[in-house]
């Protein structure tokens, strides 16, 4: 049976895991995030390690951005230029490949993860979806036709503009934008407009009223954008699942009927949903991409 290395590289911490398959975790180890020059050789380690002992396939890395997906560059693979200390320019993918010699998929977190839900969760069946990751940050991945969208570096959803809302005197949390996606929705967001941490605020919080309004607007835009066959919504912040039928209603208030399909005007409980694989999401998207580089 093939075996696979999947590896998460997230903000807080470093996740990497030898697979059978979806269900067959055979081993798992978690170091915090620090530098790359720590977290590589962890990684290689682990990995190698395992690889000696019975050949793995391919391996599978989702990354958090930004990062370069160009393979045509030179820097393929690396993390881009970010405000996050030490990763800057980071390569990930040449080290691991010229150590283990064996075929390395990379993509961005929200990309696997959508990918992960495509494959086993809540995408199941469809071509086209769009996964958010409503967390620390905000991010989406996009699958058309069942692969990642092709584009020139990757989608930057979180950073959308949004119209603010007009009692909302929070200046915004986005070093970059005052009123996008991320510096008005994601949890340090909430958590700095209110005072409170999300996961203390009471569900009839007017937070969650600005919440679900920011969030409605993003869904509207990528309605009108991508179209795609369902959205899913994750992250820290989602596990508040009575932004859902909040969310529901505001975007069927801002579309006002102009997307008239039944997908949206009838099911749309079924339309934008809570993903399926919780905090699997990562590692099974990684497996995905593990497996695809290995075919
Ligand atoms: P990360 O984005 O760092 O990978 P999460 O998706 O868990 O991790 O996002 C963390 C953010 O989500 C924090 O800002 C936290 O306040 C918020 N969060 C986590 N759990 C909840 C919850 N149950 N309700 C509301 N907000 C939450
Ligand atoms: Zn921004």
């Amino acid at each position: 049976m093939a075996l696979y290395g999947v590896v998460e590289t997230g903000g807080t911490k470093m996740v990497c895991a030898i697979v059978a398959g979806p269900d067959d975790i055979r081993a798992e180890v978690r170091f915090p995030t620090t530098s790359p020059e720590e977290n590589i050789p962890q990684i290689i380690a682990f990995l190698a390690k395992h690889h000696r002992k019975t050949p793995l396939t391919s391996i599978g890395i989702g990354s958090f951005g930004p990062i370069v997906l160009d393979k045509s560059l030179p820097n393929y693979g690396s993390v881009a230029p970010t405000t996050k200390p030490f990763w800057s320019n980071a390569p990930v993918v040449a080290p691991i490949k010229a150590a283990l010699d064996i075929p390395v998929g990379f993509d961005l977190d929200v990309t696997t993860a959508a990918l992960g839900e495509l494959t086993w969760g809540a995408g199941k069946g469809l071509q086209h979806i769009v996964y958010y990751t409503i967390g620390t940050g905000i991010g989406a991945g996009v699958i058309v036709n069942g692969n990642p969208l092709p584009c020139m570096l990757h989608p930057e959803a979180g950073h959308q503009r949004l119209t603010r809302l007009s009692d909302d005197s929070f200046v915004g949390n986005c070093s970059f934008h005052q009123d996008c996606l991320e510096g008005l929705a994601a949890g340090p967001a909430i958590e700095k407009r209110w005072g409170v941490k999300a996961n203390m605020l009471p569900a009839d919080h007017i937070a969650w009223e600005f919440e679900a309004e920011y969030i409605a607007q993003a869904l509207m835009n990528t309605v009108l954008f991508v179209s795609p066959q369902r959205i899913i919504l994750g992250g820290g912040v989602m596990e508040q699942l009575h932004l859902f039928p909040m969310i529901w209603r505001k975007v069927l208030a801002r579309l006002n009927g102009y997307i008239n399909t039944p997908a949206i005007l009838e099911h749309i409980g079924e339309y934008i949903v809570p993903p399926m694989l919780g905090n699997q999401a990562g590692m099974l998207g990684a497996l995905v991409v593990a497996m695809r580089a290995a075919s």
